[in-house]
Protein backbone atom coordinates (compact mmCIF):
# COMPACT_ATOMS: atom_id res chain seq x y z
CA UNK A 1 0.00 0.00 0.00
CA UNK A 2 1.56 3.65 -1.30
CA UNK A 3 0.80 6.37 0.46
CA UNK A 4 3.28 8.79 -1.72
CA UNK A 5 4.59 8.07 -5.82
CA UNK A 6 8.25 8.91 -6.29
CA UNK A 7 9.58 9.59 -9.68
CA UNK A 8 10.58 5.70 -10.33
CA UNK A 9 6.98 4.45 -9.16
CA UNK A 10 5.55 7.71 -11.57
CA UNK A 11 7.91 5.89 -14.85
CA UNK A 12 6.29 2.67 -13.87
CA UNK A 13 2.64 4.15 -14.22
CA UNK A 14 3.80 5.60 -17.64
CA UNK A 15 5.34 2.30 -18.76
CA UNK A 16 1.94 0.29 -17.74
CA UNK A 17 0.15 2.62 -19.39
CA UNK A 18 2.08 2.66 -22.83
CA UNK A 19 2.45 -0.88 -22.54
CA UNK A 20 -1.49 -1.37 -22.20
CA UNK A 21 -1.66 1.24 -25.29
CA UNK A 22 0.34 -1.13 -27.28
CA UNK A 23 -1.84 -4.81 -26.15
CA UNK A 24 -4.30 -3.00 -27.34
CA UNK A 25 -3.80 -0.77 -30.46
CA UNK A 26 -5.71 -3.19 -32.83
CA UNK A 27 -8.59 -2.89 -30.77
CA UNK A 28 -8.48 0.88 -30.88
CA UNK A 29 -8.27 0.74 -34.25
CA UNK A 30 -10.95 -1.34 -35.11
CA UNK A 31 -12.97 0.65 -33.42
CA UNK A 32 -11.92 3.99 -34.99
CA UNK A 33 -12.75 1.86 -37.94
CA UNK A 34 -16.20 1.88 -37.09
CA UNK A 35 -17.17 5.25 -36.47
CA UNK A 36 -14.04 7.35 -37.57
CA UNK A 37 -10.94 7.16 -40.19
CA UNK A 38 -9.21 4.02 -38.43
CA UNK A 39 -5.99 5.30 -37.32
CA UNK A 40 -6.54 5.30 -33.77
CA UNK A 41 -4.77 2.13 -32.64
CA UNK A 42 -1.65 3.07 -34.75
CA UNK A 43 -1.77 7.05 -34.05
CA UNK A 44 -1.71 5.65 -29.71
CA UNK A 45 1.12 3.37 -30.90
CA UNK A 46 2.93 5.92 -32.03
CA UNK A 47 1.94 8.10 -29.07
CA UNK A 48 3.51 5.96 -26.44
CA UNK A 49 6.62 5.34 -28.61
CA UNK A 50 7.55 8.56 -28.04
CA UNK A 51 6.68 8.47 -24.20
CA UNK A 52 8.61 5.68 -23.63
CA UNK A 53 11.47 7.46 -26.00
CA UNK A 54 11.44 10.37 -23.84
CA UNK A 55 11.23 8.17 -20.73
CA UNK A 56 14.62 6.27 -21.61
CA UNK A 57 16.26 9.57 -22.37
CA UNK A 58 14.93 11.59 -19.40
CA UNK A 59 17.58 12.20 -16.69
CA UNK A 60 15.93 10.91 -14.01
CA UNK A 61 14.23 12.48 -11.21
CA UNK A 62 12.82 16.12 -12.69
CA UNK A 63 8.86 15.25 -13.18
CA UNK A 64 7.76 18.47 -13.78
CA UNK A 65 10.30 18.51 -16.99
CA UNK A 66 9.80 14.99 -17.92
CA UNK A 67 5.88 15.66 -18.12
CA UNK A 68 6.55 18.75 -20.13
CA UNK A 69 8.62 16.80 -22.70
CA UNK A 70 6.50 13.87 -23.13
CA UNK A 71 3.93 17.30 -23.87
CA UNK A 72 6.11 18.52 -26.67
CA UNK A 73 6.29 15.56 -28.03
CA UNK A 74 2.59 14.49 -28.71
CA UNK A 75 2.23 17.88 -29.93
CA UNK A 76 4.51 17.33 -32.61
CA UNK A 77 2.68 13.72 -33.87
CA UNK A 78 0.99 14.78 -36.77
CA UNK A 79 -2.24 14.55 -37.92
CA UNK A 80 -5.35 14.23 -35.88
CA UNK A 81 -7.20 14.84 -32.66
CA UNK A 82 -5.49 12.96 -30.67
CA UNK A 83 -1.78 14.50 -30.75
CA UNK A 84 -2.84 17.86 -29.41
CA UNK A 85 -4.92 16.80 -26.76
CA UNK A 86 -2.94 14.00 -25.19
CA UNK A 87 0.25 16.99 -25.34
CA UNK A 88 -1.72 19.24 -23.34
CA UNK A 89 -3.02 16.94 -21.07
CA UNK A 90 0.85 16.36 -20.00
CA UNK A 91 1.93 19.95 -20.43
CA UNK A 92 -1.07 20.76 -17.61
CA UNK A 93 0.32 17.79 -15.72
CA UNK A 94 3.53 18.94 -16.04
CA UNK A 95 2.48 22.71 -14.56
CA UNK A 96 0.23 21.36 -12.16
CA UNK A 97 3.07 19.40 -10.21
CA UNK A 98 5.71 19.88 -8.24
CA UNK A 99 8.83 17.28 -7.56
CA UNK A 100 7.94 13.77 -5.92
CA UNK A 101 7.33 12.35 -3.42
CA UNK A 102 3.49 13.21 -4.57
CA UNK A 103 0.38 11.76 -1.96
CA UNK A 104 -2.84 11.12 -3.70
CA UNK A 105 -3.90 14.95 -3.29
CA UNK A 106 -0.99 15.74 -5.03
CA UNK A 107 -1.38 13.11 -7.55
CA UNK A 108 -4.75 14.15 -8.05
CA UNK A 109 -3.95 18.14 -8.28
CA UNK A 110 -1.95 16.99 -10.82
CA UNK A 111 -4.63 15.26 -12.85
CA UNK A 112 -6.84 17.98 -12.65
CA UNK A 113 -4.29 20.38 -14.00
CA UNK A 114 -4.08 18.34 -17.05
CA UNK A 115 -7.42 18.18 -17.48
CA UNK A 116 -8.11 21.76 -17.49
CA UNK A 117 -5.69 21.99 -19.66
CA UNK A 118 -7.58 19.41 -22.15
CA UNK A 119 -10.83 21.50 -21.53
CA UNK A 120 -8.46 24.23 -23.02
CA UNK A 121 -8.95 22.38 -25.90
CA UNK A 122 -12.18 21.52 -26.34
CA UNK A 123 -15.72 21.79 -25.01
CA UNK A 124 -16.30 18.27 -24.98
CA UNK A 125 -18.16 17.23 -21.77
CA UNK A 126 -18.92 13.95 -20.37
CA UNK A 127 -22.18 12.31 -22.64
CA UNK A 128 -20.34 13.61 -26.19
CA UNK A 129 -18.65 10.29 -27.16
CA UNK A 130 -14.98 11.40 -26.84
CA UNK A 131 -12.14 10.68 -24.47
CA UNK A 132 -13.65 12.88 -21.81
CA UNK A 133 -16.17 10.49 -20.92
CA UNK A 134 -13.31 8.65 -19.79
CA UNK A 135 -10.77 11.39 -18.62
CA UNK A 136 -13.10 13.08 -16.44
CA UNK A 137 -14.56 10.47 -14.31
CA UNK A 138 -11.26 9.43 -13.73
CA UNK A 139 -9.88 12.47 -12.57
CA UNK A 140 -12.91 13.48 -10.40
CA UNK A 141 -12.41 9.47 -8.86
CA UNK A 142 -8.57 10.40 -8.17
CA UNK A 143 -10.04 13.35 -6.11
CA UNK A 144 -12.43 11.57 -4.26
CA UNK A 145 -10.29 8.82 -3.43
CA UNK A 146 -7.39 11.22 -2.53
CA UNK A 147 -10.06 13.08 0.21
CA UNK A 148 -11.27 9.69 1.59
CA UNK A 149 -7.67 9.71 2.65
CA UNK A 150 -7.31 6.36 0.37
CA UNK A 151 -3.91 4.94 -0.83
CA UNK A 152 -1.84 5.62 -4.39
CA UNK A 153 -3.01 1.99 -5.22
CA UNK A 154 -6.18 2.20 -4.42
CA UNK A 155 -7.08 6.40 -5.62
CA UNK A 156 -5.50 4.57 -9.23
CA UNK A 157 -7.93 1.36 -9.18
CA UNK A 158 -10.82 3.65 -8.77
CA UNK A 159 -9.80 6.17 -11.42
CA UNK A 160 -9.31 2.90 -13.69
CA UNK A 161 -12.39 1.65 -12.54
CA UNK A 162 -14.22 5.01 -13.71
CA UNK A 163 -12.65 5.76 -16.90
CA UNK A 164 -13.88 2.24 -17.97
CA UNK A 165 -17.37 2.64 -16.86
CA UNK A 166 -17.34 6.00 -18.84
CA UNK A 167 -15.65 4.31 -21.89
CA UNK A 168 -18.23 1.43 -21.83
CA UNK A 169 -21.01 4.63 -21.49
CA UNK A 170 -20.22 5.90 -24.97
CA UNK A 171 -21.32 2.74 -26.35
CA UNK A 172 -24.88 3.83 -26.70
CA UNK A 173 -23.98 7.93 -27.07
CA UNK A 174 -24.02 10.27 -30.65
CA UNK A 175 -20.98 11.35 -31.32
CA UNK A 176 -21.03 15.40 -30.86
CA UNK A 177 -17.63 16.11 -31.60
CA UNK A 178 -14.76 15.18 -33.79
CA UNK A 179 -15.22 12.80 -36.96
CA UNK A 180 -17.27 11.01 -35.65
CA UNK A 181 -19.71 13.45 -35.34
CA UNK A 182 -20.19 13.16 -39.12
CA UNK A 183 -22.09 9.59 -38.37
CA UNK A 184 -24.26 11.16 -35.44
CA UNK A 185 -26.76 8.64 -34.76
CA UNK A 186 -25.18 6.03 -36.46
CA UNK A 187 -22.06 6.03 -33.68
CA UNK A 188 -24.75 4.43 -31.53
CA UNK A 189 -23.55 0.78 -30.55
CA UNK A 190 -19.69 1.48 -31.50
CA UNK A 191 -17.43 2.47 -28.32
CA UNK A 192 -15.72 5.52 -28.20
CA UNK A 193 -11.88 4.74 -29.33
CA UNK A 194 -10.65 7.70 -27.35
CA UNK A 195 -12.64 6.66 -24.53
CA UNK A 196 -11.21 3.36 -24.82
CA UNK A 197 -7.69 4.23 -24.83
CA UNK A 198 -7.80 6.99 -22.24
CA UNK A 199 -9.30 3.92 -19.98
CA UNK A 200 -6.45 1.81 -21.40
CA UNK A 201 -3.88 4.25 -20.15
CA UNK A 202 -5.27 4.49 -16.74
CA UNK A 203 -5.63 0.74 -16.26
CA UNK A 204 -1.67 0.85 -17.47
CA UNK A 205 -1.18 3.34 -14.74
CA UNK A 206 -2.61 1.17 -11.82
CA UNK A 207 -1.30 -2.01 -13.61
CA UNK A 208 2.10 -0.78 -14.01
CA UNK A 209 2.40 0.91 -10.51
CA UNK A 210 1.40 -2.62 -8.86
CA UNK A 211 2.20 -5.11 -10.67
CA UNK A 212 5.60 -3.86 -12.79
CA UNK A 213 6.95 -6.09 -15.15
CA UNK A 214 10.41 -7.72 -14.23
CA UNK A 215 13.12 -6.54 -15.82
CA UNK A 216 15.04 -9.37 -17.28
CA UNK A 217 18.72 -9.60 -16.06
CA UNK A 218 21.91 -8.89 -17.51
P1 LIG B 1 -8.91 11.63 -35.65
O1 LIG B 1 -10.36 11.62 -35.28
O2 LIG B 1 -8.44 13.00 -35.98
O3 LIG B 1 -8.58 10.58 -36.69
P2 LIG B 1 -8.00 9.83 -33.61
O4 LIG B 1 -8.62 8.79 -34.45
O5 LIG B 1 -6.60 9.61 -33.16
O6 LIG B 1 -8.10 11.25 -34.33
O7 LIG B 1 -8.83 10.04 -32.28
C1 LIG B 1 -10.22 9.99 -32.28
C2 LIG B 1 -10.68 10.24 -30.85
O8 LIG B 1 -10.31 11.55 -30.45
C3 LIG B 1 -12.18 10.19 -30.70
O9 LIG B 1 -12.60 8.85 -30.44
C4 LIG B 1 -12.44 11.11 -29.52
O10 LIG B 1 -12.37 10.42 -28.31
C5 LIG B 1 -11.28 12.08 -29.56
N1 LIG B 1 -11.68 13.38 -30.06
C6 LIG B 1 -11.78 13.78 -31.35
N2 LIG B 1 -12.16 15.06 -31.42
C7 LIG B 1 -12.29 15.49 -30.15
C8 LIG B 1 -12.66 16.72 -29.53
N3 LIG B 1 -12.96 17.80 -30.26
N4 LIG B 1 -12.67 16.77 -28.19
C9 LIG B 1 -12.36 15.70 -27.44
N5 LIG B 1 -12.01 14.53 -27.95
C10 LIG B 1 -11.99 14.41 -29.27
MG1 LIG C 1 -9.08 8.58 -36.36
Amino acid sequence: MLTTVGYDEFILMLSGATRAVRENYERLSALDTAIGDGDHGVTMRRAVGRVDDVVAKASGADLPGLLSDIGWALLGIDGGATGPLLGSWFMGMSAGTTQPPLDAAALAAMFEAGLASVQEQTKAKVGDKTMMDALIPATQALRAGADRGLSIDEVLRLAAEAAEQGAASTKDLAARFGRARNLGERTKGTQDPGATSMSVMFRGFYVGLTQPVATAAH
